[in-house]
């Protein structure tokens, strides 16, 4: 099956020029590094998520500059999906079709299963699972069509292994690993592909969020969370960065990665190696 659009060159650089990306909780952290690549390998980007109104004016103004494509924001949020329908219609309607959609936004909570809040698995099966079978709903189509189109979703190595405590995200993200099997499937013979980038610790606020809890249900000072918690299962010792994060997203984008598709890219320092 051949693609309607002209091949973009395989080596990236500028080589997404053209193509329109959605990154969704691009505000911060992991979204944010793989909006900033992606717009550096020239796509447009659509960043969302939560965040000071004059902070994300500046810095849509601020990538804008730096890379010279265009950027749109949408505040949409990730619990509801007639929010993620309305974003996506706008993004077609201001800039072009969505051709890479990265279903990046997540939180996370820490507790023991049986004092976990009933809200908080609510809220992380919405937004870490839910959100990514909606926005994914809404793009594929299109993408079909086209015959050319990237999701790629923001897994973790909790997507492939479980560590205690995360009962909802570990649950939700081994989700995502399924419905990116099953998305590449449905997908594979329109130039379409849907993989999970899988990242172990990355420094980023959610991280930085969960230290006290983590506190709390070890018993361990910050250091030692730190040290023997968050950086233990990952034999580099070093934190992940969204760099190294943005890096693949932008290789699964590239035509050069178009036989890459329902599979997962560990980005974990050796992590799921043990
Ligand atoms: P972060 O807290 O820095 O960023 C989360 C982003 O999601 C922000 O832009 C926030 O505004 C947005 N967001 C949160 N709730 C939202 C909602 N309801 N609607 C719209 N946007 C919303 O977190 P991060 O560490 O960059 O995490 C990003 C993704 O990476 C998540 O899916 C997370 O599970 C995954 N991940 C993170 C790590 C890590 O170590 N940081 C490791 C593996 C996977």
């Amino acid at each position: 099956m051949t693609s309607q659009i002209p091949p973009l060159p395989l080596v990236p650089g500028r080589g997404l020029s053209g193509r329109t990306a959605l990154v969704t909780g691009s505000t911060s952290g992991i979204g944010l590094g793989v909006a900033r690549a992606l717009a550096a390998a020239g796509a447009n980007v659509v960043l969302n998520g939560f965040g000071d109104a004059a902070e994300i004016t500046h810095l849509c103004a601020t990538l804008e500059a730096e890379t010279g494509v265009t950027v749109g924001f949408s505040g949409a949020d990730m619990r509801k999906p007639e929010e993620i329908a309305a974003m996506i219609a706008e993004a077609d309607a201001r800039i072009a079709p969505i051709d890479i959609l990265v279903n990046n936004a997540g939180i996370q909570y820490v507790s023991p299963i049986e004092s976990f809040p009933l809200d908080k698995w609510d809220e992380i099966i919405a937004i870490n699972l839910t959100a990514v079978f909606h926005a994914t709903r809404a793009v594929v189509g299109r993408m079909k069509e086209r015959r050319w189109g990237r999701i790629i979703n923001t897994g973790s190595a909790h997507a492939l292994v479980a560590s205690p405590f995360k009962s909802a995200y570990v649950a939700a993200k081994h989700g995502v690993m399924g419905l990116t099997k099953v998305v590449a499937l449905e997908t594979a013979e329109f130039g379409v592909t849907c993989n999970s980038i899988c990242p172990g610790y990355v420094w980023t606020p959610l991280v930085e969020k969960q230290i006290a809890d983590q506190c709390k249900v070890h018993g361990k000072s910050r250091d030692e969370v730190i040290r023997d918690i968050l950086l233990a299962p990952q034999p580099t010792r070093r934190f992940v960065t969204v760099e190294e994060v943005g890096a693949i997203a932008v290789f699964l984008a590239s035509d050069g990665a178009q036989s890459i598709t329902g599979t997962s890219i560990s980005v974990d320092g050796g992590w799921i190696a043990r």
